[in-house]
């Protein structure tokens, strides 16, 4: 038990931009600071953290609250964990107690699992450093390696002690109950028996970003071939192998200041290039690398470095990782080991800054990397020279950012001294193709030919004074459906020179969520959140999305706005002028989500202005600091949208 005047202090100390940035990457936007929502999926960041208040709050799926809210909610704590990890934080000093075996018993049942596997990997790291039988065997295995002492240590290494139930009957000696230890896969439980599931292995503790325990993966030292190299905890309530990665509670910090993150096979590896000085580096450890786990790491940098033996399996699987990564829209570069040599034994044989040198001179983009192997096997055969085309163009196609797609098109046209435009158009067919897929796997049926984009009309003539919402909303709701999917180019907040390209669909929702607004029609907000959905599981809607949209409203809604007859014929204007269409669209989307944002300020203006008409004298006072502040936030927005359509 923690008592209150403690609590109050650990409440008042804890920093929330720190508390948080142990788990997100942060960024500065004014008085707050900006990153990727940890709680929900998105590209665009709409999850802000407010120090003054010492509050997080996400724009795009509503989760918000202070820093122990933030550290129950993403690390599953309970309110006194989350406390005490607070307070070992920020240096405030509680007594604890020796948990009873009656308090084990009521922890809940995931603070139970990682309760026991943080046990476990205490016991067995004692096992290894001061047992007979530990010693012999498990630490000078490990020295043997090459493991310093201190590294042992840093990453919890452990032994587990080969007797049949040894450390099962020891966990139920102290409390622990057989059902979590069979869900830990700590022992193993069958009808006849129950048996240890890591006996006479040594072990590495697998933990998630705040560095607690949700496995464990164990080697064999025995030589005989008979039993399996490797032998890893089963899936469990905490322990997701596809979104877990090793190493990335110690990796994390290095991670963020390199911005970059290298990736190889397993924990042996990510040990060893530690022991090199190379810190930012993780594994996806047993299983084949997932989505989730490239997600995991984009919360901290957007650069990926493979890092894998140059043997055909090897190769094979950085090539499967490339692709994700890039469908991730994440930086992808590669480094293969020379033949017979994975980064571990790498690290071994060679001198840190060799290790450090050779991943810096080695490291290639993914084209060159792909173009130079498959050429190799290509030779000079015409056939397969296409198919290797064909198979880089794939991997360019995922990539979600037009602009990168062009720069990569560029890139691989010099490389295979191939026409640009002849690159472009395979790829338009191959996106046309992925698309075409997805939306087939996704509403089961044949996609119908996608009516052109239709050209703006700009319907409501944009007059900042007092009109109504419902032509501006109109006007949104159409630019979302039938450009959502179009990329236009916004300069950077802070780097007014630099141009980030935005689709559309994601700049109007980021933008509409920023300031909390909402539609006056219910269809138009349906519509909006259907959008903000889509874009979360990370697909803008193209306008056939919103003509096929099972729900009928959607679909006719959609019919009416796209596929007026007038808007078509004015297509046909479009292709002969396409620059200056672009920026009549960019200025189009941003006239009408700024209108909207300031028709919010003046409703507000005007609610605050009947107040001020009926308050007592003395309440007056705020009200007038709360108009001139409004005042101040429309006079910034009108700066902010002549900046973006008039630069
Ligand atoms: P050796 O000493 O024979 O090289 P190793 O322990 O280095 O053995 P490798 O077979 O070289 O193991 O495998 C390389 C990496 O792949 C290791 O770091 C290990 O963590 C990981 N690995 C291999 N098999 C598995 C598995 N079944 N589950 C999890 N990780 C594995
Ligand atoms: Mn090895």
């Amino acid at each position: 038990m923690i008592d209150k005047t403690t609590i109050q202090e650990i409440l008042e100390t804890a920093r929330i931009e720190e508390v948080v940035g142990e788990f997100v990457t942060l960024k500065k936007r004014g008085v707050n600071l900006l990153g990727l929502c940890p709680f929900h999926d998105e590209k665009t960041p709409s999850f802000t953290v407010s120090p003054s208040k010492g509050i997080f709050k996400c724009f795009g799926c509503d989760k918000a609250g202070n820093s122990v809210k933030f550290l129950m909610e993403h690390e599953k704590f309970s309110y006194p964990e989350a406390l005490k990890y607070l307070a070992k934080k920020f240096n405030i000093e509680i007594t604890e107690e020796e948990q009873t075996p009656e308090q084990i018993k009521l922890l809940n049942e995931k603070e139970s699992l990682f309760h026991l596997n943080s046990f476990a990997a205490k016991f067995f790291t004692k096992n290894l450093l001061e047992t007979e039988e530990g010693k012999a065997i498990g630490l000078s295995y490990f020295k043997e390696r090459g493991f310093r002492e201190d590294t042992i240590k840093k990453f919890q290494l452990g032994y587990a002690i080969n007797k049949w139930d040894h450390f099962t009957k020891h966990a139920l000696s102290q409390g622990y109950n057989l059902e979590h230890l069979k869900q830990t896969g700590l022992s193993v439980v069958t009808e006849s028996s129950t048996f240890d599931r890591f006996k006479g292995r040594v072990l590495f503790p697998i933990s998630n970003v705040s560095g607690r325990i949700l496995g464990f993966g164990g080697r064999t030292l025995e030589t005989g071939k008979k039993v399996a190299k490797y032998v890893n905890s089963p899936e469990s309530e905490i322990y997701h192998k596809s979104l877990v990665l090793y190493g990335i509670d110690v990796a994390k910090n290095s991670i963020i200041s390199n911005d970059n993150c290298f990736l190889v096979e397993g924990y042996t590896d990510v040990i060893s290039l530690h022991q090199a000085g190379v810190e930012n580096v993780v594994a996806s450890s047993g299983t084949a690398l997932t989505p989730g786990q490239i997600k995991l790491v984009r919360r901290y940098t957007s650069n990926i470095t493979i890092l894998y033996d140059g043997d055909a399996a090897g190769i094979k699987a950085s090539f499967r990782g490339i692709d994700l990564i890039l469908e991730q829209g994440m930086q992808v570069k590669i480094v293969l080991f020379p033949d017979g040599e994975d980064p571990d034994s790498f690290a071994r044989n060679h001198r840190s800054s060799e290790v450090q040198q050779f991943i810096t001179n080695t490291a290639s983009n993914f084209i060159y990397f792909k173009t130079n192997l498959l050429l190799k096997d290509a030779g000079g055969d015409p056939v397969k020279k296409a198919s290797l085309i064909k198979e880089i163009v794939g991997s360019i196609a995922l990539i979600p950012d037009q602009i990168i797609r062009g720069v990569y098109v560029k890139e691989c046209a010099a490389s295979m001294e191939m026409d640009e435009i002849t690159l472009i158009n395979e790829l338009n067919r191959v996106r046309r193709n992925n698309y075409n897929k997805k939306l087939k796997e996704r509403s089961g049926q044949e996609a119908q030919t996608v009516i052109q984009p239709v050209l703006p009309g700009i319907e409501s003539k944009v007059d900042f004074d007092y009109l109504s919402s419902a032509p501006i909303e109109k006007d949104i709701i159409r630019l979302l459906m039938a450009y959502g999917n179009q990329e236009i180019l916004f300069s950077d907040d802070d780097s007014k020179s630099e141009e980030v390209g935005w689709d559309i669909a994601s700049w109007i929702v980021k933008n509409i969520q920023m300031d909390d607004l909402s539609f006056g029609s219910d269809l138009h907000q349906k519509i909006f959140s259907v959008v903000s959905h889509e874009l979360d599981v990370d697909h803008i809607p193209e306008p056939q999305f919103y003509l096929n949209h099972s729900d009928i409203e959607i679909a006719e809604l959609a019919a009416g706005m796209l596929a007026t007859k007038y808007e078509l014929n004015d297509w046909g204007r479009v292709k002969v002028r396409v620059v200056k269409e672009e920026d009549r669209l960019k200025i189009a989307v941003v006239q009408s989500v700024f209108s909207l944002k300031l028709r919010e300020i003046e409703k507000l203006f005007e609610k605050n202005l009947r107040k001020m008409k009926t308050a007592p004298a003395d309440e007056i006072e705020p009200l007038l600091v709360a108009q001139r502040n409004l005042m101040k936030k429309k006079n910034l927005l009108s700066a902010e949208l002549d900046r973006i359509v008039l630069r």
